[in-house]
């Protein structure tokens, strides 16, 4: 989507420190982090939310969820625990509308969220 930004970071017109990449997905870290880890995992298909998920995107989610685990071995916080964020519509924050999992880790996480 021409418009999308992290479109434009997967096709490479905008820098992302780029923490892994394969066929269906792109991992960098997050340009505002909110802990020692926050690395972003997009799906090189344009998705703009949670809810235009469709039943032929199973495959893709689930391995989404892969790699987001893959991350959080890689940076050393999968034992001591980490975070799967992902917001949806305005009030829940979204800002960016191309799905995307938070992965958060590397201190302590607050329950409730705010
Ligand atoms: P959302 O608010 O949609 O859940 O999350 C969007 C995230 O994307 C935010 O945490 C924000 O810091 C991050 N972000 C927005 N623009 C850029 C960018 O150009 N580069 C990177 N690396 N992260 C971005
Ligand atoms: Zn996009």
């Amino acid at each position: 989507m021409s418009d999308c930004i992290f479109c434009k970071i997967i096709e490479k017109k905008i820098p992302s420190k780029v923490v892994y990449e394969d066929e269906h997905s792109l991992v960098f870290e997050d340009i505002n982090p909110q802990a020692p880890v926050h690395a972003l995992v997009i799906p090189k298909k344009h998705i703009p939310t949670l809810l235009d998920i469709t039943e032929e995107d199973n495959p893709l989610i689930a391995h989404l969820v892969k790699v987001a685990n893959k991350i959080a071995r890689d940076k050393g916080i999968a034992e001591r625990g980490f975070r799967i964020v992902t917001n949806c519509n305005p009030e829940s924050g979204q800002t960016v509308y191309h799905i995307h999992l938070h992965v958060l880790g590397g201190r302590a996480m607050h329950w409730p969220p705010g």
